[in-house]
């Protein structure tokens, strides 16, 4: 049966995104399939307030290196190469800065003996300064980068983004969702809130399944969660089971946000940053008033964020309200109100934050990347050898794979032109 597009796309997340914005240059037909009812996946900037929210990713990390801030330039949205608000502590706060510089040291020093950890247990846990005063931190810290306790995290991994990071975290006002959503080429036909169910291969490509029927291609590519793929909501072509197998090596963590609006005239200073508690694993760390609006956004990692996915949304902004109010005195506590919640973990189409590697499993990421027979391709931030756990690690992984579909496809067209040559010559021989 004939193909009705040279390939499909499943997902349209910023990898999503990223695949149809190379394969509309490569000049090829495509099809984006989505499971929900937007674009953008983990990239979702909301109208909270009267703001735009980013209630997943926001900050261009590696702002220099970020495919994002090219792309938001040439459709004209502002970027903001200023410093991000965790640079600037808010003044109000009688912070200890002698326990803040060693709560710091002490998370340098846990990277450096993450090094040795790295060619023995490869646990991250193992860098832990037995009863060490800062371990609490540490954790913490580590929970924002990966979303899970550093029992669970692979030392290799984790270093392996930190040695890429170029440290500039830049900053798309109008939200950062806003702009991957609006990046999706006008030439790619979208399918919104069409769950794909099932994955064939074909003689000549892909047969796709969805509630509304089989399309088919000449190719694939699947940028969904890692949680997606270890679920089974997607039926997976026989022969992929080290695919699903390298999936459940890079989990999802959690990481949520908490919003809350100030209600009146406090003495909340514009662009700040303030950290909860240096002694609670669970502490969040608060941007407050970013952009001068009188929003105050709470990041929750690993332990922290765990309270919102097993205790909801009340749970969350009563804990954070609390250290809030720790931080500021009791009087900010009628100054707030709860804005919005997410809940990335129990979002079925996405099932957590962002990928980390188990202990001794860094290699998972390069299988996850591979070609399954030349028709499906996979990418997704997960699939990334260092910048995973961002939307611009997502977007390159989407023009690889991009790539790599392209490069199948032509080579298939290359051997059935040889394949007709040579029947023609058998026939003229005959
Ligand atoms: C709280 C939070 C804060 C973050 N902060 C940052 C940050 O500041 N900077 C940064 O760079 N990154 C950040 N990230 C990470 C970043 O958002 C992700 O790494 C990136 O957006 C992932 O993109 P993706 O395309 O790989 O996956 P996704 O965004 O998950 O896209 C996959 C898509 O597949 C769809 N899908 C699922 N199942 C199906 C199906 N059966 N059929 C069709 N479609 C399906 C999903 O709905 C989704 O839209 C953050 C994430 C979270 C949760």
């Amino acid at each position: 049966m004939a193909t009705q597009f040279d390939v499909i796309i499943i997902g349209g997340g910023a990898a999503g995104i990223g695949a149809a914005r190379r394969l509309a240059a490569h000049g090829a037909s495509a099809l984006l399939l989505e499971a929900s009812p937007r674009l953008g996946g983990r990239a979702y900037t909301q109208d909270l307030g009267g703001y735009p929210l980013d209630l997943g990713c926001e900050w261009l990390h590696s702002g220099d290196r970020n495919a994002w801030v090219g792309i938001a330039e040439a459709s004209g949205f502002p970027v903001d190469r200023g410093d991000p608000p965790w640079s600037k502590a808010h003044p109000a706060i009688a912070e200890d800065n002698d326990d803040k510089e060693a709560a710091w040291r002490a998370y340098g020093a846990w990277e450096e003996r993450l090094r040795a950890v790295a060619s023995g247990s490869d646990r991250t846990s193992d860098a832990l300064e037995p009863g060490g005063t800062w371990n609490a931190y540490v954790r913490a810290i580590a929970g924002f980068m990966s979303g899970v306790a550093p029992e669970e995290i692979s030392a290799t991994d984790y270093m392996a983004y930190d040695t890429a990071s170029t440290g500039l975290n830049w900053n798309v006002p109008l939200g950062y969702g806003t702009l991957v959503a609006a990046s999706l080429p006008s030439s790619v036909t979208l399918r919104l809130a069409t769950p794909v169910e099932r994955i064939n291969l074909t003689a000549d490509g892909v047969a796709i399944s969805t509630r509304t029927g089989t399309v088919r291609a000449g190719a694939a590519i699947l940028t969904v969660s890692t949680a997606v793929l270890t679920g089974d909501a997607i039926r997976l072509p026989a022969g992929t089971v080290p695919w699903r197998e390298a999936a459940a090596a890079l989990p999802l963590g959690r990481n949520e946000k908490v919003f809350l609006e100030i209600g009146r005239d406090t003495a909340f200073e514009p662009d700040a940053h303030a950290y909860g508690n240096l002694h609670d694993p669970r502490s969040a760390s608060y941007s407050i008033r970013p952009n001068g609006w009188p929003v105050i956004e709470a990041f929750l990692g690993g332990e922290g964020a765990r309270i919102l996915e097993e205790e909801g949304p009340a749970a969350g902004f009563a804990y954070v309200s609390a250290e809030l109010v720790a931080l500021f005195g009791s009087d900010v506590a009628s100054a707030i109100r709860p804005l919005a919640a997410t809940a990335w973990s129990r979002m079925a189409s996405i099932g957590g934050a962002y990928s980390c590697a188990l202990p001794g499993q860094s290699q998972a990421r390069a299988r996850l990347a591979q070609p399954f027979e030349d028709r499906l391709f996979f990418a997704g931030e997960a699939t990334h050898p260092f910048d995973f756990t961002t939307a611009h690690g997502a977007h390159d992984s989407g023009q690889r794979a991009a790539d790599e579909a392209m490069d199948a496809l032509h080579g298939r067209q290359r051997f059935a032109r040889r394949g007709h040559v040579a029947a023609k010559g058998m026939q003229s021989v005959r």
